[in-house]
């Protein structure tokens, strides 16, 4: 069985006070007994060298909110897939809509930092999902084939081994309003079914994830079928107390 995967994106959000105040809490709490899943933190930038010397000697992994597409050179305020991995990253979130929607990274660009991450043994965390206007549209599964159509159509097959596709549909995300679980299932087993007609095995090795107002509320009726491997969780990752709980509670469901 996959091991659940739990990412905190923190999205613009921090300080160093409010590092140590949730690292330490976490460390404290839960890091002993996270046996049970794989946790990972997604700051800003500017602190994943600091993060990285704080997680050291725990299971805690680091992910990048965001990676270029250039490796090296003239591009002034951008950081590159190397110098993630020489910080200690390990995953790195690509096709965020939040980047899709305000720096208008369409799936070509997307499938250019994917390449690379995978190029560089990293392992991407590909964000896809609908709006509201083609959820009402009933466009959901062909806006979200579509998404991976072109990572493959530039790469191939293969190079969805071993990375991890989030569901998140844009609509839910920071919204307050999550997808039920039976419409995260018919996009999940959609997408698996998709992928399952192109090469039998690629599925096996690929973590499906949700994300879109995951919260201490609402956590248990992700539970209710056996669809996810994990959840990217922004808005509730960002009080240490609330979301040690909500991995406690995710713990619950895992371990019997
Ligand atoms: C996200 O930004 O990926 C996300 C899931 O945010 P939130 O949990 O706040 O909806």
């Amino acid at each position: 069985m996959k091991k659940f995967l739990i990412i905190a994106n923190w999205k613009l959000n921090g300080n160093f006070n409010f590092i140590d105040k949730n690292i330490n809490l976490i460390k404290e709490k839960i890091n002993n007994s996270l046996y049970f899943c794989n946790l990972s933190i997604a700051p800003p930038y500017v602190y994943l060298n600091y993060i990285n010397n704080l997680l050291k000697k725990t299971s805690i992994s680091l992910t990048a909110q965001n990676v270029d597409i250039h490796i090296k050179g003239s591009f002034t305020g951008e950081i590159s897939i190397k110098m993630l991995k020489d910080v200690g990253v390990k995953y790195v979130i690509i096709g965020h809509s939040e980047r899709r929607l305000f720096h208008n990274e369409n799936n070509n660009f997307v499938s250019k930092k994917f390449f690379l991450i995978k190029k560089y043994g990293l392992i991407p965390i590909l964000c896809l999902g609908e709006t509201e206007e083609q959820k009402k549209n009933n466009q959901a599964e062909k806006i979200v084939i579509k998404q991976i159509n072109d990572i493959i159509e530039n790469n191939n097959i293969d190079i969805l081994n071993k990375i991890i596709i989030a569901y998140e549909p844009v609509w839910a995300i920071g919204s307050g309003k999550n997808a039920n679980i039976d419409e995260i299932q018919k996009i999940v087993l959609f997408i698996k079914n998709y992928l399952i007609s192109l090469n039998t095995k690629i599925v096996e090795n690929i973590y499906f994830i949700y994300g879109g107002s995951v919260n201490n509320s609402n956590i248990d009726i992700f539970f209710k079928k056996n669809i996810i491997n994990g959840f990217l969780i922004g808005k509730a990752s960002l009080e240490a107390e609330k979301f040690i709980s909500l991995i406690k509670k995710t713990k619950k469901y895992l371990v019997n």
